[in-house]
């Protein structure tokens, strides 16, 4: 199972973007599924979406609140589903 971000670098979605389908996107969020089966990098579980978020601020609502990780960097927030 291949794990999203390796590294200690950000994440680069577009090495990523073949097993990743893009379901939203704004100027400064975007949402996937995980086609592909990707490891979260946080807890080396599979997860169901990935959320990114350069904004400061950042509120999801109930129906939002499965178990999920953050992946913090300098510039974005990345949030794992499961
Ligand atoms: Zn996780």
């Amino acid at each position: 199972m291949e794990t999203l971000g390796e590294g200690d670098g950000p994440i680069d979605i577009h090495d990523y973007r073949h097993g990743l389908k893009l379901l939203k996107e704004t100027r400064e969020t975007s949402l996937w599924t995980n086609k592909k089966g990707y490891a979260c990098p946080a807890c080396g579980k599979p997860f169901e979406q990935l959320f990114t978020s350069e904004k400061q601020h950042n509120t999801f609502s109930p129906s939002s609140v499965t178990p999920f990780c953050i992946r913090r960097e300098a510039d974005r927030v990345l949030m794992f589903r499961h």
